[in-house]
């Protein structure tokens, strides 16, 4: 098989970017472990997703917004607290403007749209589900084997294969980082009052306990993250004394809690790749930076990745270079490390000044975040950061033509 581009794997973010580049007419093929049908379960993924506003404005652009829009859910508000009661930071979107301060989705709607768009995109190819049995890279060409005798040759590589990508290991690129000493346990709750669209963030001892409004008005889905030691023993409650625990740290403004679907957890930690290209090869997504979730921006650092790289390639195809040209790539690897690595240090320090107990620190935080709080022009800067509007924009999340 011959084209331009080979996507290894075909999650949120390496899907976003194969109908991202062949809407712009780069044939692509991405190719993933499981079968497209596995990954929209509801055993498979219980997450749901905070999407910025430019993550919104790119997901337009590429055509899959208008296909998952009626499952999404606007966030209106954000009030951030200490436990059920205190609150310190407050974020409401008519504070500067008329759009959402971004969106929630299941994960498994977002990648059911993907799909749909996968199989209407022309010059896009699934290979899934597919084992990689071999993969050659070097000056003149890229090229994958599968274990179903299919090889696919292209000019590059992108690894879009998660945290513990296969691709970026056998590349021999190293990630620093470390573990969090917790687990994200994620669960989606029913409820008797409506949410109103608004999220909250409680900071409690072990950790960001979030509740996050889904489509409807009575469905959230929450983010409890605890203790690794302890994590086990919350997971092995049956049901009643799961949501017992839930009703405790959620409190009662949502009424009667129901507890719906599986619960899944998640280890958590922060690792980043020590360089994002080598030859022919890109890394997007968590394959490159694997961040806490404390903020919700992993995916969507994970989807400027993609358009970045989509910007650069439309380019280099527009010149008549090769897509995997030497100067494209370290552009992107410049481009994409430096803002992924802010974030990654932003939410790394927010986890740990927050994951605590100690009295006076809360008390200075509790002050700095008042302060942030009462001074317009410094909180709007801080929304700005939360809906992905700060920084070297991709032109797909400016709402323009990409290249
Ligand atoms: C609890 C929690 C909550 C989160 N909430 C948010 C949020 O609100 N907002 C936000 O922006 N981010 C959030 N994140 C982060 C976000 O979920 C991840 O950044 C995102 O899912 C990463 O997507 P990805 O496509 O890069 O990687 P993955 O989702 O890991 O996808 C990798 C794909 O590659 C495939 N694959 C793996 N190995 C191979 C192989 N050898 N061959 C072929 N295919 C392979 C896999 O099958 C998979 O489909 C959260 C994370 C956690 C843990």
């Amino acid at each position: 098989m011959e084209t331009e581009v080979i996507i290894i794997g075909g999650g949120l973010t390496g899907a976003t970017l194969a109908c991202g580049l062949a809407a712009q007419g780069i044939q692509t093929v991405v190719i993933d472990r499981i079968a497209p049908a596995d990954g929209i379960s509801p055993s498979f993924d219980g997450r749901a997703s905070a999407i910025a506003q430019s993550s919104k404005i790119a997901l337009d652009g590429i055509g899959l917004w208008p296909v998952v829009q009626e499952k999404t859910e606007p966030i209106r508000e954000i009030r951030v607290s200490d436990g059920p009661s205190l609150l310190f930071l407050h974020y409401d979107h008519t504070d500067i403007g008329d759009a959402p301060l971004g969106y929630m989705i299941e994960n498994r709607d977002m990648r059911a749209g993907l799909l749909h768009l996968t199989q209407e995109t022309g010059g896009l190819t699934v290979a899934a589900p597919a084992e990689i049995v071999e993969m050659h890279r070097d000056n003149s060409r890229a090229c994958v084997s599968l274990k179903d005798g299919r090889t696919i040759n292209g000019q590059l590589i992108v690894a879009a294969d998660g945290r513990g990508s296969a691709t970026r290991k056998a590349a021999g690129i190293d990630v620093t980082g470390w573990a969090y000493k917790q687990n994200a346990i994620v669960a989606t709750i029913d409820h008797a009052v409506s949410h109103q669209g608004i999220a909250h963030e409680r900071f409690l001892a072990s950790g960001p306990f979030a509740i996050l409004p889904l489509r409807g008005g009575h469905r959230s889905s929450l983010v409890w993250t605890e203790r690794t030691a302890l994590v086990d023993s919350f997971m092995a409650l049956d049901d009643d004394a799961f949501l017992n625990e839930i009703a405790e740290r959620v409190g009662g403004f949502l009424g009667n809690l129901y507890l719906v679907g599986p619960r899944f957890q998640h280890p958590l930690g922060l690792q980043v790749a020590t360089s994002y290209t080598d030859t022919r090869l890109a890394l997007v997504g968590d394959a490159a930076h694997g961040i806490h979730p404390i903020a919700g921006q992993g995916l969507n650092l994970g989807l400027r990745d993609a358009a970045a790289l989509i910007d650069i390639l439309v380019e280099a195809k527009r010149y008549g270079l090769d897509l995997a040209h030497h100067a494209g790539l370290e552009r992107y690897q410049r481009w994409r490390r430096a803002d992924n690595l802010l974030m990654a240090g932003m939410t790394d320090v927010l986890n740990r000044l927050f994951s605590n107990d100690v009295r006076p620190l809360k008390a200075a935080l509790h002050a700095g975040l008042a302060t942030v709080n009462n001074l317009p022009p410094l909180k709007k800067t801080f929304m700005r950061h939360a809906m992905g509007q700060v920084g070297d924009l991709p032109k797909l999340m400016r709402g323009e033509a990409p290249g």
